[in-house]
């Protein structure tokens, strides 16, 4: 059997990206290869015994629906930010696609009211120094998402799409122009185009698959830094009136850029496991039942290499290990109070902790791991917070690190995100989105230039 379109991938690309084909040209024979497990089969392990247990797969990033499967379903409405399709193909067609899958996920049910950017908020935050960036955003919720996912899901395979899991995609082998070869751990397909929708869990394979067919890439900047967990109270105002308070700070000392974004509202800290290589982040579910006592937030500060480094990659996962290696095998947390008296955190300073964590980390010292420039911008940082949201600076604010978002290496491609004739790259792992709709739109965008026969 030769299908038409195999999807590397079942995340928010990969799915859209199936969807739309499907949708307009009902004949086409689509499967959609994906490493882990079935949407209904995945389960990390952290919100039962609040501890990573390191599954391979990691639940959190793979599975149906890719890493919006653990997410906390917040989805940006605009191009303000949530990555770099704009500049590829103009804000307006990105809008446009936004468009089109916000539509879509009301399509299979989604209901959410839109949270609006709020003037007041933004002026609060501009006389401290603090650039609030908004966007019109919806809270979904984990626990909502997947709901309409899996309702997507279905109608995808009704409409004969084939979605195989716990498959694994080993290479991709060029036979004949318009026929490829994928092997997998399990089986071998044919397929006359290939869309690549491995997120970044799957980098390396993008990577290899670059060396391979000699096609030049472009390393990204990285964001390293801490989520912080405190009290929901400290930014509920922020939360009941816009959901997420996405903050830039320039610091006053190195003049750096800091960012405070991925605001989860009364929800959980998780770990995500890279390779092998354990980071945090964070989600909320949107039924009442199920939330929490706190908030999380990441605090990252962004790092630009020059000449002649050009693995920003290796760099932020050694620093991941390094905390990996201090936590014994996970990651650290400490209390703020803790880290500018300059100490550690033990269990005992822990147990008197306010703020209850909802994630189990090693209590340690994050000044051990992360380099002085990033911790004097992270600390820098919560004193600005601090000054629009008192509280933010309490002793008893936890820290968990490290936060890491490294993007993807971006291949050189084509402006229909061809990498190679008939080979799309599509998503986070095309290194240019960093969100559920840039990276849903990207895959609609990249179905509606193979229905139009739109080569390079
Ligand atoms: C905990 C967490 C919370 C987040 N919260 C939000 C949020 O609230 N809002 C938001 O906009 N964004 C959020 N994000 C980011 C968002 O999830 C991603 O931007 C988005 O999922 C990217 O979609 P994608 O399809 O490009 O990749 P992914 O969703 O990562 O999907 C890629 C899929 O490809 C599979 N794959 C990789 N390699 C192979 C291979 N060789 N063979 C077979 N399958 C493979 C992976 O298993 C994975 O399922 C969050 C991310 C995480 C981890």
């Amino acid at each position: 059997m030769v299908y038409d379109v195999i999807i590397v991938g079942a995340g928010m690309g990969g799915l859209f990206s199936a969807f739309e084909l499907i949708e307009k040209e009902p004949s086409l024979k689509i499967k959609i290869i994906e490493k882990g497990k079935k949407l209904d089969d995945r389960k990390c392990f952290v919100s039962s015994t609040k501890q990573c247990i390191r599954c391979n797969p990691c639940s959190i990033m793979s599975g149906e629906v890719g890493a919006g499967g653990g997410s906390d379903f917040k989805t940006i409405l605009s191009p303000s930010y949530g990555g770099w399709l704009q500049d590829y193909i103009g804000w307006d067609q990105t809008q446009e696609l936004i468009n089109q899958f916000n539509d879509i996920l009301e399509r299979f049910g989604d209901q959410t009211e839109i949270k609006y950017p709020d003037e007041e908020l933004q002026q609060r935050c501009l006389r401290h120094n603090l650039r609030l960036v908004s966007s019109p955003l919806k809270h979904i919720g984990t626990d909502h998402g997947r709901i309409i996912m899996k309702n997507m899901i279905d109608f995808l395979l009704e409409k004969g799409v084939e979605i195989d899991t716990e498959k694994d995609v080993q290479s991709i082998s060029k036979l004949q122009e318009n026929l490829f070869e994928i092997e997998t751990n399990k089986t071998n397909e044919n397929s006359r185009m290939v869309i690549l929708a491995v997120g970044r869990v799957g980098n390396k394979f993008i990577e290899d698959f670059c060396v391979k067919n000699g096609i030049k890439v472009h390393s990204n900047h990285v964001d390293l830094g801490v989520r912080v967990e405190l009290p929901s109270p400290i930014w509920k105002e922020f939360e009941d009136k816009i959901y997420e308070p996405k903050i830039q700070y320039r610091t006053k000392t190195y003049e750096d850029t800091t960012r405070m974004f991925c605001h989860n509202s009364r929800g959980y800290v998780v770990t995500e496991n890279t390779n092998g290589i354990l980071t945090t982040n964070g989600h909320a579910y949107k039924d009442e039942k199920l939330k929490t006592n706190n908030s999380n937030f990441a605090i990252l500060s962004s790092i630009h290499f020059t000449e002649p480094f050009d693995n920003p990659i290796e760099y932020v996962s050694s620093i991941a290990k390094l905390s990996n290696i201090i936590g014994n095998g996970n990651v650290l947390i400490q209390r703020f109070g803790d880290l500018i008296r300059g100490r550690r955190t033990t269990d005992s300073r822990l147990a008197m902790s306010t703020t209850i964590p909802t994630l189990k980390a090693t209590p340690g010292d994050l000044s051990l791991v992360l380099p002085k420039r990033i911790m004097d911008n992270i600390i820098e940082t919560i004193y600005a917070l601090n000054q629009v949201a008192p509280g933010t600076s309490n002793d008893d604010s936890l820290l968990y690190g490290v936060e890491a978002k490294y993007y993807s290496i971006r291949p050189e491609t084509s402006e229909n995100f061809e990498i190679s004739k008939n080979v799309y790259c599509i998503g986070d792992g095309s290194g240019i989105t960093r969100s559920l709709s840039q990276a849903g739109a990207m895959g609609i965008y990249v179905a509606k230039k193979i229905l139009n026969n739109d080569h390079e």
